[in-house]
């Protein structure tokens, strides 16, 4: 490879992105990865050398499940002084999960990780593909004096780069499919790549870069309704091997304060379990204890997730769990930031 240009590494795991219509059938089927120079010459006329690797087995991001997280994960780790930069081309239902997750598995990152994907196939007309594809690319290759100026696992979609673990896909159809309510824009894609440098996560780069690749999901995410059951409550509480749970409550981290509630999270911490109270909204912070309702969580010992997303606090937790921390670190562990995740 030629050393004087960044070198990229284009990982390949399925969604959209990847598919092209049959003209004759109009049925959409998985692109082969080789041939994506010839098959988008405007890569070529990028500054820097591309290098792809592809799942072997593409899949929809709907079937992405830890063991995929893992895959990633070690293609990043055993390419990792290789490359300059990596994009990872991926289906968009659930590349919010992945990103968030990855960026928890790859400690003291210094390149950048960029997920992108599309609403409509690289070989249609009207394609977002390539434009994503492209300013990904250009986001990835980015350096000072031959040094990453992103160091961080991020999300490019539709013009903007988001920090991933603080992104959320809002729209099924619209070309911006993905939101970041509680963090600024990394960048912007105009006229200029405009980069918000005092926004970029800053790694300790004294320290080695890890991956971690035990992920524990022996969890669940409750979402809270008016009119919520006991019975349905305690049956989810009760799974066998339960160890986290994220809890979906209401504006700032609000819930009920009937008694049958409020004691059964009770019992719950007690046996081990931890319990993390989240916001339902899609900005804004939980604040415990900000109202009486969030008060009796704060005393029972429920875990303040503050102002992270659902995919950011259900991988967080996995993470956690998988690297078996002390249960009285546990709470300070997930009430700190550890990669620019929470506010
Ligand atoms: N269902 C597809 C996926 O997430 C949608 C997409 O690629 O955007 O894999």
């Amino acid at each position: 490879m030629n050393k004087s240009k960044p070198n990229i590494l284009l990982i390949y795991t399925g969604g959209t992105i990847g598919m092209i219509k049959d003209h004759k059938t109009g049925v959409l089927r998985a692109f082969d990865f080789k041939h994506l120079l010839k098959r988008i010459p405007e890569l070529q006329l990028l500054d820097c050398n591309i290098d792809t690797v592809s799942f072997q087995t593409p899949i929809d991001s709907s079937n992405m499940n830890p063991n995929y997280w893992v895959q990633i994960a070690e293609i990043i780790e055993s390419n990792y002084h290789a490359f300059d930069g990596f994009v990872v081309l991926h289906g968009s239902d659930t590349m919010s999960y992945t990103a968030s997750a990855l960026s928890f598995m790859l400690e003291n990152l210094a390149k950048p990780v960029v997920f992108t994907g599309s609403q409509l196939p690289i070989g249609d007309l009207r394609t977002d593909a390539k434009e994503n594809l492209i300013t990904s690319i250009q986001v990835a290759s980015l350096q000072h004096v031959h040094k990453p100026i992103i160091k961080e696992v991020c999300l490019y979609f539709e013009y903007k780069l988001y920090r991933a673990n603080r992104t959320t896909k809002i729209n099924a159809e619209h070309f911006e499919a993905f939101a970041s309510l509680n963090y600024p824009d990394l960048a912007e894609s105009g006229v200029h790549l405009k980069v918000n440098h005092e926004h970029l996560f800053k790694p300790n780069l004294k320290k080695p870069f890890k991956v971690h690749k035990h992920l524990d999901n022996n969890i669940a995410l409750i979402k809270l309704f008016p009119g919520i059951s006991e019975n349905l409550l305690k049956n989810i509480l009760s799974t066998p091997n339960l160890k986290g749970i994220i809890l979906e409550t209401y504006g700032a981290g609000n819930c009920t304060t009937e008694k049958w509630f409020i004691d059964l999270l009770d019992t719950t911490i007690k046996k081990g379990i931890h319990i993390i109270n989240i916001t339902q909204c899609s900005g804004g912070s939980v604040i415990m204890g900000h109202y009486e309702t969030s008060e009796l969580l704060k005393k029972i010992g429920v875990i303040s997730g503050k102002d992270i997303t659902t995919e950011a606090a259900t991988s967080k937790l996995m993470y956690l769990l998988g690297n078996n921390i002390s249960s009285n670190m546990f709470k300070t562990m997930y009430e700190t930031s550890l990669r620019g995740e929470m506010s």
